[in-house]
């Protein structure tokens, strides 16, 4: 039974394509304490069945540790967890992000890939200290450690939270405005794998690799095409339609370059905390489009039939 808690049409069931202006109760795209986010996996399952949604996706930064807890709260909520994490890559000096639909759990090269990615986060914290420290933050890498409040590997976010608390900046959105953000010497990338490489690891792994947000890197129409070229060649297979709030046009026109190049398309809001401006299943209606729902690629395919908490109620890395 679905709760009508989201605003207008909500699909209560997966539709085989996306046919009109409509928002579904699906989220293919949230964070929990696994990386940058405020709510633990359970507490987040719990959000989302309280908002109604039916299938939703565990996707922290380079990390799938938060999915089993995850699995267990679903299987409780009557809800559809998919197994995912979002990669960290580079493509031309720039710092793109790969959501891994993971239907079998942590299997195949992605464990060795989330190795990978674990290792380079904690060198990666190392060289943003070190650049903090030049400019006016003593025991960067401590002070972030503390706000990080458990012992995960380090992101930007705690260490803005940490020029924050030392006063070095007014606020969050500050902190990357001037240190953090893409451009600024905080933006340490070099430790991140080609994102071909990345989408390798999803593929050979049973997931679906899907194109995190691609409105959000300042991208030329152009260049927005290049990278999705790449992607596909590399196999990804979805691209994120929908990212939290986006303009109607701007997401008609993304939409047109995925159906050009026959791309599935995925949804979700990159929910971090409560009272940010995304909650979860509240990203903006996805138009009509020739591109299909991820849903329908063939490996997630049993999405669309699953008895709520089906793909929580089976073990990790047991499932074909
Ligand atoms: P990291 O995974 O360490 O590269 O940190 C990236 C995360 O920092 C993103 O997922 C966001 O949560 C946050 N972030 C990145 N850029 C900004 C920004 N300009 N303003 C606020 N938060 C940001
Ligand atoms: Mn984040
Ligand atoms: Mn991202
Ligand atoms: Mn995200």
């Amino acid at each position: 039974m679905l709760m009508p808690l989201l605003p207008n049409a909500l699909a209560s069931v997966l539709p085989t394509a996306f046919d009109a202006d409509q928002r579904y109760s699906v989220d293919l795209h949230m964070h929990s304490t696994a990386s940058d986010g405020a709510l633990s996996p359970t507490d987040l399952v719990t959000l989302c069945a309280g908002r109604g949604l039916t299938h939703m996706a565990l996707t922290d930064h380079d990390t799938m540790e938060g999915v089993e807890e995850a699995s267990r709260a679903a299987q409780q909520a009557g809800l559809c967890l998919v197994p995912g994490c979002e990669l960290s890559t580079r493509w031309q000096g720039i710092n793109i992000h790969v959501v891994a639909l993971m239907p079998g759990g942590l299997q195949g090269p992605m464990i060795e890939g989330l190795e990978q990615q674990r290792e380079a986060r904690i060198k990666r914290a190392e060289v943003i200290a070190e650049r903090l420290e030049k400019m006016g933050l003593p025991n960067a890498l401590e002070k972030a450690r503390a706000q990080a409040g458990s012992d995960r590997p380090l992101g930007r976010p705690d260490f803005a939270r940490a020029l924050v608390a030392e006063g070095v900046v007014a606020d969050w959105a500050g902190a990357f405005k001037r240190y953090l953000g893409s451009g600024k010497k905080g933006d340490v990338k070099a430790h991140w794998p080609e994102i071909s490489e990345a989408v390798g690891w999803v593929v050979a792994s049973g997931g679906v690799a899907v194109l995190a947000h691609p409105l959000r890197y300042g991208l030329t129409r152009r260049k927005r095409g290049l990278l999705m070229d790449t992607f596909m060649e590399a196999g990804g297979q979805g691209v994120e339609l929908v990212s939290g709030q986006q303009n109607p046009d701007a997401t008609r026109d993304l939409a047109r370059q995925l159906v050009e190049r026959e791309l599935y398309a995925s949804l979700g809001s990159d929910f971090h905390f409560p009272g940010s401006h995304a909650a979860p299943g509240s990203m903006s209606p996805v138009p009509r489009t020739a591109a299909p729902p991820i849903w329908q690629h063939p490996r997630l395919a049993h999405l669309r039939d699953a008895p709520s908490g089906m793909l929580g109620a089976k073990p990790l890395n047991k499932l074909s």
